[in-house]
């Protein structure tokens, strides 16, 4: 017994709050008529049942929260669907990531954006798997269609998301700076990541991380390049200097950039 529609009303940011109007319109933009016929078979296949408001709005995809009740009348299942922007804008920056990266397919037309974006998607679909086969914690991916991609949830039964790092509210209560058994974990996180997902994640920071429980989840790897690409050490010393950077910020008494990067790649 599904609810087949696709709730749009019950806007629900990630702090709980009510989104305003503005953020509405936006979040609403980007489901166009493909958009909601890719939703609207998914609902039929049973991969989710109910779409509700935005989690995020960013300015190349929004993030959807979706619940799935099982046939079975099982508890319901929480679901997260990213859907990729096709908007002309956002690509600008996007070009050096592709240049030079190999499981970009041939014959992809570059300069057509619905394209782009399709391959975007592919990549965090295909990047999520890795990481998910390598225990790195992360969303599970579920499915992928077009630039619609449905994954593992990350947040609590209520239907909250889990916090950004940036965000997580960590208890300083101890003797021992909480921040650094994380910023070790992470260390060893960026360390998997290129030993044996041989990516580099390319966009890694307190934004692109979320925290639960003494538990930092990767997310966000549409960019995530091969330990090959030509730029990927380059990406690699941006992450770690944003990783150290931060939790530098929170009072860890953190690594030289030089040693973690040898850390991670030797
Ligand atoms: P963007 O390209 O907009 O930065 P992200 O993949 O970083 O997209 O997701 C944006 C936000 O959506 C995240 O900061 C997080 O709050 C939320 N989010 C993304 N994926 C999930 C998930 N699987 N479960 C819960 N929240 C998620
Ligand atoms: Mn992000």
């Amino acid at each position: 017994r599904h609810a087949n529609k696709i709730k749009l009303d019950s806007v629900k940011g990630e702090q709980g709050r009510d989104k305003d109007k503005a953020d509405r319109a936006t979040s609403e933009l980007v489901l166009d008529q493909r958009t909601r016929m890719i939703l609207l078979k998914m609902i039929q296949r049973g991969v989710v049942s109910e779409v509700h408001g935005a989690i995020s709005t960013g300015k190349e995809a929004n993030v959807y929260g979706a619940v799935l009740e099982p046939e079975d009348g099982g508890r319901p299942i929480q679901r997260a669907i990213k859907i990729y922007k096709t908007a002309i804008l956002v690509f600008k920056d996007r070009e050096r990531y592709v240049t030079g990266e190999h499981r970009f397919k041939k014959g992809v037309n570059k300069s057509n954006n619905r394209d782009m974006v399709k391959q975007w998607a592919e990549k965090e679909f295909r990047n999520l798997k890795r990481l998910h086969s390598a225990a790195i914690a992360c969303p599970e991916p579920i499915m992928l269609k077009s630039h619609v991609l449905v994954m593992e949830f990350l947040g609590d039964k209520r239907g909250y998301a889990y916090p950004r790092l940036r965000d997580a509210n960590i208890s300083e209560e101890g003797t021992e700076n909480p921040w650094r058994s994380l910023y070790v974990q992470l260390l060893g996180i960026m360390r998997r990541l290129y030993k044996v997902c041989s990516l580099v994640h390319a966009d890694l920071s307190e934004y692109n991380i979320l925290y639960n429980d003494n538990q930092l989840y990767v997310i966000d790897v549409s960019q995530s390049v091969e330990h090959d690409h030509p730029r990927a050490l380059e990406f690699l010393r941006m992450d770690i200097k944003n990783v150290g950077d931060f939790f530098r910020r929170k009072g860890v008494d953190t690594l030289p950039d030089r040693t973690i990067f040898d850390f991670i790649t030797a």
